[in-house]
This record gives structure tokens, C-alpha cells and sequence, in this order.
């Protein structure tokens, strides 16, 4: 992490191509804005589809090289000693997502710091992916298979945890053989270019990670259509993943979606309410409501509503609100110009549509920026743009229900399905409710925990695939099946089998 130049108080940096790095084929550059101080911190290439191309030819290269000779055990060796260098450098990757991205320092310290297990995990399964001996009707066949890296993948982030998120496909993707191109977010462009020279410190051959930092609509898109890439791995908004799945079918070329949420925090009236409160809170102004999980909707049981949205709003006045570097701070800003303008149309349709603003529903004008206060919207209906669409912002929408089905239908109805909570003692509840839910991941008394063992991802709009887990490796795997004649006899050509 020590090649950055610090020039005029900007960190610059260069892309990572084949192992080395190098500015943008057109010398072209852009700044990055930090969105506490909304000011330039940081210059990157602003890369087109050359510099695609030649990334895309360089990973290529490694997986028909070195990398690709190497063996299972040995990738997982690697990706053990990667996992050792983030440990090591956790402060400064956070301190570069805290600059680029305006999350808090004290979450991004305790993320950087727990993304090693991602590499320790994947390191383990790397020679375990086996493949088996198939048992078939045909006697005089042994037929067994083995599993091959898809191939180059290229990695499409966003800006809300870029480094967690590139990790959820690289990781697995590098412990299956792949090679990578990765484009991140252009808001937060920085930590991965300094994230990607670590894997050249850990012993990685030249060329198995690359990093092409520039725009969505050009540089992403040119991964995302390249003939040359055989996997895209894609997190972002569900408009961009649909773009991206049409230009990576136009190649066939094989593709994973993590997109967007509305999910729904169901809360019965036996629930313990200061728990549900606290996982309410967590659910949707942590990170400024800037996760794809976030748990934008709530549904209350109405015997409860009045006390749970009390207890919600009385939490959200007191949320300290400030510098994301500050450990006392528990909302930053919103991460960049257009979202903010995004939350602050939220709040002004919620109005015009009749919502009851409980709380917040305005920028912190003291604090000038892209601050915006937690807010809470009750008297909501379905049809309401902050009920159906995900703000992406610390916005939560409030709804009541009498029955239990009711509750289900009303979770259910969107076109999202990415997760969703249920808070009850009662243990048929809990279970029956969890398993009626369309969502992905199903949180039962808690919101908001991950893990490297287990697989995230999306039903409906909210994606295609799931990310970590056992499974995940075989996603950037090819089965193959091998076929071998035991009988040595000739066999009829104008049959099959
Ligand atoms: P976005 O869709 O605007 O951008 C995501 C990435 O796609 C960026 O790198 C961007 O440069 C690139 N891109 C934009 N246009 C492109 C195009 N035409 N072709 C190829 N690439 C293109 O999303 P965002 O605003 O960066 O991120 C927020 C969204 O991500 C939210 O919808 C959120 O829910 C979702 N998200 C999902 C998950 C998940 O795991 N399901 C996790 C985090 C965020």
C-alpha cells in the first residue's frame, strides 16, 4: 500500500494490469470525492475499453499460465497468506473506504478486519471441490467428473461496501482457479486499486487480479459485454443488473446477480420490543441505510405499533449524526451527490403522497453536505414510491397488520426478495413465518449478520445466485463429465449410448 504518491494532498494511484501499474490507455484521470468533506481526495484513471481489453488479455494470460498450472492447495496456500497481508493492513483499507465511501470508521474497521475469514474459509475449500464417480445404467462405462475454473471473471462492484463485496466473489472465485477483471464503483474507486496490489505481495502470479477503475456505462459495460470474459459476477442496482445480464448473454457468458432489497421486519406482538427496536435500527439506519439488505420496511403487529414506532423514534433522535471517522459517530453522510439528491426526493414524495413523517424527514442543515437525518414514515399504502422502491438511504416505511397471513402477504409483495426478519418468542411462529417469506436470507430476533459459511443472495429482482457458503466455489466452476469405454468393443455408430 505504499505506492500511492501524495502529491497536493491527493492520493493518486494507478490501475493494476498484469501486475503492474499503469495509468489509463488515454491518460486520462478523475477525481474522487471524500463525502464527509466533499472535497477531491484522491485522482484515478478513468479507464475505457482498451484498458479493459488489455486487463482482459492479462488475466487470460495468467489462467493459461502459471496460475492455471498451479494446484488446488497451492491456490489455497495463497490465498491463506492474502488473508494474513488484510489482517495486517485492515486500519489503512478502512481508512480508504472511510475517505472514498463516508462509511463509519467503526464499522469499516470491523469489516476490513473480519475479511481475512473470507480467504481463510475459501483457502480451506479450494482442494476440496472434488468431483465424484457417477454411477450409471450403462455397464461398460466408467464415468466420473471434475470441476474447472469457469475461467476470466469479471467483477462488477458498487460503492456501498466495496471491498466486503469484491471479496464475496473473489475469494471464492481465486480458491476455484478463476482469473479477475474488476471494475469498482466509480464513487469509490480507491480502495480496490490498493487492495488489488496486496494480492501481488501474497505471491499471486502477475495478472490473476487486475483492477480498471471509470465510469459504469463505458468501462463497466465493456467488461460486462467482453468476448473474453467468461463469468460476470455482478453488485449493484437492479436496473444496472438486468443492462449487465443482457450484454453478458449476448457471449454467453455465464453470470451472477447481487441487486437490490425492500426488505420487510415483521414484528408480532410477542415479540420483546426493545430487541425488535434495537434490530429495526439496525436494519435501517446503520450504514445510513445503505445496504442492500437494509430493512427498509416495517410490519407491526397493530396491538404494538404505537410502542415499537415510539420506541424507533425515540432511538433515531438520538442517533449521533457527524464525521464517519469519529468512534462516537453512528450515522455518516449519504455516500455521494446523486443518492442525496435520491433521499431528498424520497422525502418529498412521502409528503405529497400523504405520508405521516414520525421522525427526521430532512437534511441536517448544520452539518451541510450530503447529511440527511433517520426518518420514519407511518400511514404509508403500498403504492406510496417510498413503500415500493428502494431509497438506499435511512428511510423506513411503517405498516400495521391483525393477522399472521396478512403480515406474509404484505412482506411478499414486492418485487424484491433479497431478506427480511421475524421477531417472536413463540418457536411455531418463527419457523413458519421464516419459511413463508420469499427473501433469500431470513433473520429470526436478529438483523443484519453475514458470514463467510453462509450463502447471501436474492429471490425475484433482488438477483441471481447466491454469494459464499460451500456452494459459492462451484458457481465459478465448470462441471465436466468424462466418459471412458471399458469394453474395448465396437460399438453401433447409428445408436446412442
Ligand atoms: P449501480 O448499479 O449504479 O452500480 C454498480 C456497478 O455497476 C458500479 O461499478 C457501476 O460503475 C457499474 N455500472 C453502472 N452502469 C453499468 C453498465 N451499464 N454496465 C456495467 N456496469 C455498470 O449500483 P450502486 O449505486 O453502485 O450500488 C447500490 C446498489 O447495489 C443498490 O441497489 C443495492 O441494493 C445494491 N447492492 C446489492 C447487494 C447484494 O449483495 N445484493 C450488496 C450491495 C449493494
Amino acid at each position: 500500500m505504499s505506492s500511492s504518491v501524495e502529491t497536493d494532498q491527493l492520493l493518486r494511484f494507478g490501475q493494476l494490469i498484469g501486475g503492474v501499474e499503469v495509468p489509463a490507455v488515454s491518460g486520462k484521470t478523475y477525481r474522487s470525492l471524500d463525502p464527509y468533506t466533499g472535497t477531491p481526495w484522491a485522482e484515478v484513471p478513468d479507464g475505457s475499453k482498451e484498458d479493459i481489453d488489455r486487463a482482459v488479455e492479462a488475466a487470460r494470460n495468467a489462467l493459461n499460465g502459471e496460475w492455471g498450472r498451479l494446484t488446488a492447495t497451492a491456490r489455497g496456500k495463497l490465498l491463506r497468506n492474502v488473508g494474513d497481508i488484510i489482517a495486517r493492513e485492515a486500519d489503512n483499507l478502512a481508512e480508504l473506504e472511510v475517505r472514498d465511501g463516508g462509511k463509519l470508521m467503526r464499522e469499516m474497521s470491523g469489516q476490513m478486519k473480519g475479511l481475512p475469514e473470507y480467504y481463510y474459509y475459501y483457502a480451506g475449500l479450494a482442494d476440496k471441490l472434488e468431483g465424484s464417480v457417477v454411477p450409471t445404467d450403462k455397464s461398460n462405462f466408467l464415468v466420473y467428473t471434475t470441476h474447472e475454473p469457469v475461467g476470466v471473471v469479471g467483477a462488477i462492484t458498487p460503492w456501498n461496501s466495496p471491498l466486503l463485496l469484491l471479496t464475496w466473489k473473489l475469494a471464492a472465485g481465486l480458491a476455484a482457479g478463476c482469473t479477475f477483471v474488476i471494475k469498482p464503483s466509480d464513487h469509490t474507486p480507491a480502495s480496490t486499486l490498493a487492495f488489488g496490489r496486496l494480492f501481488d505481495e501474497a505471491g499471486f502470479p502477475p495478472g490473476v487480479v487486475n483492477v480498471i477503475t471509470g465510469w459504469g456505462p463505458e468501462t463497466g459495460a465493456a467488461l460486462a459485454s467482453h468476448p473474453g470474459v467468461d463469468k460476470i459476477a455482478f453488485t449493484g442496482s437492479t436496473g444496472t443488473g438486468i443492462k449487465v445480464g443482457q450484454a453478458a448473454i449476448e457471449n454467453m457468458t455465464r453470470f451472477t446477480l447481487e441487486l437490490g432489497g425492500k426488505s420487510a421486519q415483521v414484528v408480532f406482538p410477542d415479540a420483546d420490543l426493545d430487541a425488535a427496536a434495537n434490530g429495526v435500527v439496525a436494519g435501517i439506519f446503520a450504514a445510513t441505510g445503505q445496504t442492500c439488505l437494509a430493512g427498509s420496511r416495517l410490519l407491526v403487529h397493530e396491538s404494538v405499533a404505537d410502542e415499537l414506532v415510539a420506541k424507533v423514534v425515540d432511538r433515531a433522535s438520538r442517533i449521533v449524526i457527524g464525521d464517519p471517522k469519529d468512534p462516537k459517530t453512528e450515522m455518516g453522510p449519504v455516500s455521494n451527490e446523486p443518492q442525496f439528491q435520491k433521499v431528498l426526493s424520497h422525502f418529498e414524495s412521502a409528503r405529497q403522497q400523504g405520508a405521516t413523517i414520525a421522525y427526521g424527514g430532512e437534511p441536517v442543515e448544520e452539518l451541510g453536505g450530503f447529511f440527511v437525518k433517520p426518518t420514519v414514515l407511518t400511514n404509508v399504502t403500498p403504492d406510496m414510491r417510498a413503500v415500493a422502491e428502494e431509497v438506499f438511504g435511512p428511510v423506513l416505511a411503517v405498516s400495521t397488520f391483525t393477522e399472521e397471513d396478512e403480515a406474509v402477504t404484505a412482506a411478499n409483495s414486492t418485487e424484491f426478495g433479497l431478506a427480511g426478519s421475524v421477531w417472536t418468542k413463540d418457536v411455531y411462529r418463527a419457523h413458519r413465518v421464516a419459511g413463508q417469506l420469499r427473501a433469500g436470507t431470513v433473520w429470526v430476533n436478529a438483523y443484519r449478520a453475514v458470514s463467510p459459511h453462509v450463502p447471501f443472495g436474492g429471490m425475484g429482482a433482488s438477483g441471481i445466485g447466491r454469494e459464499n457458503g460451500i456452494d459459492a466455489i462451484k458457481d465459478f466452476a465448470e462441471t465436466k463429465a468424462v466418459w471412458v469405454e471399458l469394453s474395448g468393443q465396437t460399438r453401433d455408430p447409428f445408436t446412442l449410448g
